[in-house]
């Protein structure tokens, strides 16, 4: 990671963050808006294929995966990961 000790330490606070959110299901994605009454499209507006969930959204969409593997992570997620 970038930025000697001081910006590990951010970045990893970041990751510690948005994992919470990710294991709470806060994030404003558009299943949980739906959920809260706030009318808009469910698809994906990234892929345009799919509903817009947590799993979708993070590791199922096309553009997550792009995402994951061209971070300084290079995390390949198999086309299966997490279905059903
Ligand atoms: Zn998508």
């Amino acid at each position: 990671m970038r930025g000697g000790k001081y910006g590990q330490s951010i970045s990893q606070e970041v990751l510690k963050k948005f994992l919470w959110r990710l294991g709470q299901n806060i994030w404003p994605i558009r299943s949980n808006l739906l959920e809260k009454g706030i009318q808009l499209d469910p698809i994906c507006p990234l892929c345009n294929e799919h509903p817009e969930d947590n799993k979708h959204l993070f590791m199922q969409c096309n553009a997550a995966k792009a995402v994951w593997f061209t971070s300084p992570l290079g995390i390949h997620i198999p086309c299966n990961a997490l279905s059903a």
